[in-house]
């Protein structure tokens, strides 16, 4: 009989969590506005907001931890990181920054000017936030396939080559760089394939054009290609990371994801004038340039966190599990994005809550009712999301409005999928009872979801 699949780890601490009555929680969220962001954490049995900064460090990270060092200039621990993604990435230049966001920030303010057009495939919504606020606009040419999610597509996250050339072609001098985000966070955590990133560099090449990756899930990106392109199954993870970042000028990146540490992230690059550039913003905004907003031992723990999470094992634990809970949705039939992400199941709350109108925001009624019914946390990746239009201050209906239940890396067990899969399908069948959504009663400019205030309907 064949052995079953079991994780590549072993537990060796553990935190303890607690279940709550629904008394409770009706009460909490109330008092939270209905905003999930606005709970505290000891109010939520399983937490599934976000895949970010909640993933388990493994002994050796704790282990890199005591090396760290926390000299101001020139710190060892600074070499070992650059080191580490040198090896990885090619890229010579590295700048280390507090987490994904200000690696934006940093970077793009050295090259997003107003009236700028930054095409790519989905932009993550720091990333349209560091766009739009420099008043340029982020381009979304993801392949139309992504927005059905019903359809079974190995590569769903791609750009699609024809709306790119279009952009480049109508806005040639207003465009600073492409951006391709991998995996395609906004689109489902779909992965782009190493040929969608070639058909990318060749355009870019074309119009003389350099392309930044949004690296996050750069290695869970890399997974999906292992295991489903032709001519990588041989391919180890660490060469094919190697092949995605050679097709690439430079690379932002959100450490707290495939670094698998708390807090952390960087700029890296092949190129010396864009290091030059960005380095003038790092230094006011995150720190001098050998921290840049990172502890010694933070970088440290991230030198192997990088090294750990381009092993196959690791990769094929994680993205096995949320492959479970997936299954264990179909065994229910409910409707998600095909087929299930790296990092988290994005829940079709538009074919879910078909009778809460879209003005009163179903994915996020939905996260409200799947928080009531079992303490879980997941976030809406819908229309609040989105925001308004920043020219007429509409608000933006044009794309999914999803559930995203996001799954940390090496924390949660497949038991605590089984809860979440049966917690969903309880609400999954009194769906057709749930007919009214929120409002709005108070929101911010941009990024609104993370301090909206609602009322319930
Ligand atoms: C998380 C994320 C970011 C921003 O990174 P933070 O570390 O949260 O600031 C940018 N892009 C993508 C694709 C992300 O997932």
């Amino acid at each position: 009989m064949e052995l079953p699949f079991a994780e590549s780890w072993k537990i060796k601490m553990v935190e303890p969590i607690r279940k709550s009555t629904r008394e409770e929680r009706e009460q909490w969220i109330r008092e939270a506005h209905y905003n999930v962001f606005q709970l505290r954490s000891e109010q939520v049995y399983i937490d599934c907001i976000t895949d970010s900064g909640t993933g388990a460090m493994s002994d050796r990270q704790w282990a890199a931890m005591m090396l760290g060092d926390e000299s101001y200039a020139g710190a060892k621990s600074f070499f070992h990181l650059k080191e580490v993604i040198g090896r990885l990435t090619g890229f010579e230049y590295v700048i280390p920054t507090h987490q994904g966001r200000a690696a934006e920030n940093v970077l793009f303010s050295h090259l997003v000017k107003e009236g700028d057009v930054v095409p790519g495939n989905s932009h993550f919504d720091t990333t349209k936030g560091h766009i739009e606020s420099r008043k340029a606009q982020a381009l979304d040419c993801t392949i139309d396939e992504a927005k059905d999610t019903q359809l079974e597509l190995p590569f769903k996250g791609n750009v699609d080559p024809a709306k790119l050339e279009k952009a480049l072609a109508e806005h040639a001098e207003r465009v600073p760089f492409i951006i391709v985000t991998i995996t395609n966070n906004t689109a489902g955590g779909q992965p782009v394939s190493m040929q969608n990133l070639r058909e990318v560099r060749a355009i870019a090449d074309r119009y003389g054009k350099r392309v930044v990756l949004d690296s996050a899930r750069f290695a869970e990106n890399a997974y999906f290609i292992k295991t489903r392109e032709e001519g990588y199954a041989d391919k180890s993870i660490k060469e094919i990371v190697a092949e995605i970042f050679s097709l690439a000028d430079a690379m932002t990146m959100s450490a707290k994801k495939d670094g698998i540490v708390n807090m952390g992230g960087f700029i890296a690059t092949r190129h010396e004038d864009w290091y030059e550039g960005a380095k003038r913003f790092c230094i006011p905004f995150e720190g001098y340039l050998t921290y840049g907003g990172m502890n010694g031992r933070d970088m440290e723990a991230l030198a192997v966190g990088l090294d750990e999470n381009t092993e196959f094992d690791n990769l094929d634990t994680r993205i096995r599990q949320v492959q479970y809970l997936a299954a264990r949705l179909d065994e229910f039939g409910i409707p998600y994005q095909r087929p299930a992400g790296g990092h988290a199941i994005f829940v079709d709350a538009s074919k879910i809550l078909t009778k809460v109108p879209k003005e009163e925001f179903p994915a996020q009624t939905l996260t409200i009712e799947l928080y009531l019914e079992a303490g879980i946390r997941g976030c809406e990746i819908g229309y609040i999301l989105a925001d308004r239009d920043p020219v007429t201050r509409e608000n933006r209906f044009g794309g999914l409005d999803l559930l995203r239940l996001c799954v940390p890396r090496r924390v949660y067990t497949n038991n605590h999928m089984d809860v979440i899969a049966v917690a969903l399908k309880n609400v999954f069948d009194r769906r057709e009872e749930i007919t009214r959504g929120v409002r709005i009663a108070w929101e911010a400019e941009l990024m609104r979801h993370f301090t909206v205030k609602l009322e319930r309907l």
